[in-house]
């Protein structure tokens, strides 16, 4: 059997190491158009704040592919994909015929429309080569511009300030992370990135132009103000990279759609990982879910039915954290209240601690934690992946109005139903 593996991240790799526990003969190709061996991207904002050692970013020791019987094809992209042959075309001609194919490739960041984005000194953050251009320039530039308020805008801005940089993180919406919280949270999360001298955060603000002769010198703001700064991140969220299924008969939304084996509308061709729309269960249908466990996950599912064995893939909840100094908040689920859901919203003595959780049904869909209530952040994801009725726990969940401990007790008290 001949299995072709497009992208070599947590899908290509955890796909991978799946089918060949199951066939050790066969023929495994992994193709990527980075030349690095499997990285942690995790990792890469620590990496470039100088808290996490280069050799330290691999989750592959050198001989990883070999060991395994794997070819690589570093360096090269794929271009066209012909089911009918059935056959893969890449960015240096050469043609690979497959019996399964996997699409892993990610996502890649969203360019906005401004006026002087292609300067010089405008980045991105989605690969090791992007962490080390940031890297690179970060000892000589004073300032910097992070557009966006999201996951990788608010860690890439902790990280430029660790390398001593003064940083300016502009964003469109009026709150941070807005995509993974509610407005009504938007107190509790800005207070975690307050603090730390050097860093302003401007909301309800667009970035209307970037200037500077040869390389970005200036940003212009939306009220008015210009911002000097040496260099610019762009943090606007990603696109699966979905361009190679244009032809193919390979059925998409945003992503490319797969049912419960991670097998797309077309036989033999898979998807898992940033690229694939996979059940999400506190939301009841499919997603876009862009997190590392649920790549690895669907990675392996996808791996296990290419190389014949019948797995399905039971869905996920997304969970995303962000650490920032020593504050930390959490979004679980659906965190945005929809018609029709029970919400509530405790607050501890002075704010520092914050939970604010979303019920359908008598069922925990959705929760934004910080202060000491993120350490709640797994019985609360386990009660909301068993879709269990919370009713005869809602007064432990709720507690006092103020009182945490009530909520931190839940994991002992909880323990037999959500284990
Ligand atoms: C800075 C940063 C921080 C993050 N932090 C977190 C976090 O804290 N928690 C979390 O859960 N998630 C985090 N994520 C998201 C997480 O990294 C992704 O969800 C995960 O990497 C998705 O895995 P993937 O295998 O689908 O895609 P990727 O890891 O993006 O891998 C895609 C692979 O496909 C290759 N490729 C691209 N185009 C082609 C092509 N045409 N042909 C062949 N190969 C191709 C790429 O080179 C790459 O090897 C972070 C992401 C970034 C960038």
């Amino acid at each position: 059997m001949k299995y072709v593996i497009l992208g070599n991240g947590p899908a290509g790799v955890s796909a991978l190491v799946a089918i060949r526990e199951l066939d050790p003969a066969g023929e495994i190709t992994v193709v990527s158009p980075e030349t690095w061996r499997y990285y942690s991207k995790i990792l890469l904002t620590r990496w470039i704040a100088g808290k996490v050692r280069f050799p330290n970013l691999f989750l592959a020791g050198e001989g990883f592919y070999d060991r395994n019987g794997v070819k690589t094809l570093f360096g090269v992209a794929a271009t066209r994909i012909d089911p009918e042959r059935p056959v893969v075309e890449l960015s240096n001609r050469q043609r690979l015929d497959y019996d399964r194919l996997l699409l892993a490739m990610g996502s890649s960041p969203q360019v906005p429309d401004i006026r002087g984005i292609r300067l010089p000194g405008v980045h991105y953050l989605r690969t090791f080569d992007d962490a080390e251009r940031i890297a690179l320039a970060a000892p000589s530039a004073r300032r910097a511009v992070v557009i966006g308020g999201g996951l990788v805008s608010l860690k890439t801005a902790e990280g430029l300030l660790a390398r001593g940089l003064e940083v300016w993180v502009v964003v469109s919406s009026d709150r941070l992370l807005s995509q993974i919280t509610a407005p009504e949270d938007s107190e509790a999360v800005l207070r975690i990135f307050q603090g730390p001298p050097g860093l302003h955060i401007v909301l309800g603000c667009d970035v209307s132009e970037l200037e500077g002769r040869g390389r970005v010198e200036e940003a212009h703001l939306s009220t008015g103000e210009r911002v000097e700064c040496d260099i610019v991140v762009v943090g606007k969220g990603v696109t699966p990279n979905i361009l190679v299924t244009r032809g193919t008969g390979i059925a998409t939304a945003r992503g490319v759609i797969v049912d419960g084996r991670m097998q797309t509308s077309v036989p033999g061709i898979y998807a898992a990982g940033d690229i694939a729309e996979c059940y999400d269960i506190a939301r009841g249908k499919a997603a876009l879910n862009a997190l590392w466990s649920s790549a690895v996950w669907q990675g392996r599912v996808a791996g296990y039915n290419m190389a014949g064995r019948d797995v399905s893939y039971a869905g996920d909840v997304a969970l995303n954290s962000v650490t920032f100094g020593g504050g930390c908040v959490v979004a679980l689920g659906r965190p945005r209240p929809e018609a029709g859901d029970e919400v509530h919203t405790l607050a501890g003595k002075g704010g520092g601690e914050y939970a604010r959780l979303v019920f359908r049904d008598g069922r925990l869909v959705g929760a934004v934690l910080t202060g000491r209530a993120v350490e709640t952040a797994g019985v609360l994801r386990s009660l909301i992946v068993r879709q269990a009725d919370a009713t005869p726990i809602m007064d432990r969940l709720l507690g006092g109005r103020t009182s945490y401990p009530r909520i931190l007790n839940l994991k002992l008290s909880v323990s037999g139903i959500a284990s």
